[in-house]
């Protein structure tokens, strides 16, 4: 399938995520014209044969909501097969563990969600004895000089959490091409309305629904889209039967709800996000500003070709002591000190103060430094998030 807004610009990108899990002849409308579809909260549905058999049968293999919404989430990212889980973890380890046989070998991208290391590292490596080897990505040779005809999987995250480092996925998707190893690409902080991985050659998509899809901090998800049948076949399994890790008829209309409004939330939060990166890279008090927007990134040009736009997420190193940083996140009123990203709320995370024992120290997976200071623009106005920075900054 070809992503919405390749065929038709990105006006059609906004039809597909209003509408699509709406379309006229969708089941979920169930004969009353709902313009929304309706929560089914229903565990089990009536058995029927012939003209009377019925799509879904028991709701932890498939229920009309998530139906819908995994229909809505294919569409938007130009796939033929989604599925929703329970988290982005969910969605994460059950690619990973479904694809990868115990003993495998895993190539991981050494900068990487906190979660995904663990996973990687202590599951994966630790109970499964699955090989895995982190590497600097940002350059696809070292992708190239870890693979082998052993490998079961190619695993990236881009852009990064949280220090904004990206990789060149066409490039890693034809290294995967050429040995043919599967290539998954955790596309969290793009979006599906800037970033279109499948486009570029990858065959897994994974989301944290939780993030920009959503939307609006009140639901924990995660998605996985492929073009793949034999890949769908595996995760689905491995979703409905084994693991049981779908996400919920409640979550799902509240993801389906959130995409409607993506194109215009993304719009919003890449200008806001520019904005903020800019008076940012202007203070004394910071180092460095990793936003891949600025000029000053360096994967800006990548950036530019492989992203139709940089989204709300940026990182910086303060300059100053740690008890100055922690002034600094006490004195903001409106940015909320805490984790997760992508909702409309502006939110400020400093890992090594809020998260110290969940990240990368620099042992296998690339370190994040003492003062790295990571933000998710939100949607406030971007006069007030500029004026509150200003003021907390000493
Ligand atoms: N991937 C990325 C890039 C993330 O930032 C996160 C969470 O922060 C996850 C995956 C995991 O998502 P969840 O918290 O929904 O399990």
């Amino acid at each position: 399938m070809t992503r919405p807004d390749d065929q038709f610009g990105k006006n059609r990108f906004a039809t597909i995520a209003v509408g699509a899990a709406e379309s006229e002849t969708h089941p979920q409308r169930s004969g009353m014209n709902d313009v929304v579809s309706p929560i089914h909260l229903s565990t089990t549905f009536e058995w029927g044969s012939g003209e009377y058999a019925n799509e879904h049968d028991y709701s932890r293999e498939s229920n009309p909501t998530r139906a819908a919404l995994e229909e809505q989430l294919a569409r938007l990212e130009g796939g033929e097969h989604a599925l929703a889980f329970a988290s982005g973890m969910a969605a994460t380890s059950t690619t990973m563990l479904s694809l990868v046989p115990p003993g495998g070998h895993i190539v991981s991208s050494d900068s990487i969600y906190s979660g995904t290391e663990k996973l990687l590292t202590e599951l994966a490596a630790g109970h499964l004895g699955v090989n895995v080897d982190f590497v600097d990505a940002r350059d696809p040779k070292n992708v190239a000089a870890a693979v082998g005809s052993d490998t079961d999987l190619i695993w990236v995250e881009t852009p990064t959490n949280p220090l904004m480092r990206l990789c060149d996925i066409r490039t890693v998707a034809d290294i995967a091409n050429d040995y043919g190893i599967l290539f998954g690409v955790d596309s969290t902080f793009g979006s599906p309305y800037f970033q279109a991985p499948l486009e570029l050659g990858a065959d897994i998509v994974v989301h944290s629904t939780t993030k920009y899809l959503n939307g609006h901090s009140d639901s924990i998800g995660g998605a996985v889209i492929t073009n793949d049948d034999g890949v769908f076949e595996q995760l689905a399994f491995a979703q409905r039967t084994g693991l049981g890790n779908m996400l919920s008829p409640f979550d799902c209309y509240l993801v389906a709800r959130g995409v409607k409004t993506l194109p215009a939330r993304m719009e919003h939060h890449e200008a806001n996000a520019m904005v903020v990166a800019e008076f940012l890279e202007s203070h004394d008090r910071v180092a460095r500003v990793d936003y891949p927007g600025l000029e000053s990134h360096p994967q800006h040009k990548l950036a530019s070709e492989q992203m139709s736009g940089y989204s709300g997420m940026l990182s910086f190193e303060f300059d100053g002591t740690a008890i100055e940083l922690e002034a600094f996140i006490k004195g903001l009123e409106v940015f909320t000190p805490g984790a997760s990203l992508g909702g409309v709320e502006s939110l400020i995370e400093v890992p090594s103060l809020m998260i110290p024992d969940e990240i990368g120290h620099g042992e296998a997976t690339a370190a994040i430094p003492e003062t790295l200071v990571r933000v998710s623009v939100g949607l406030e106005d971007a006069d007030d998030l500029c004026e509150d920075l200003r003021t907390a900054l000493p």
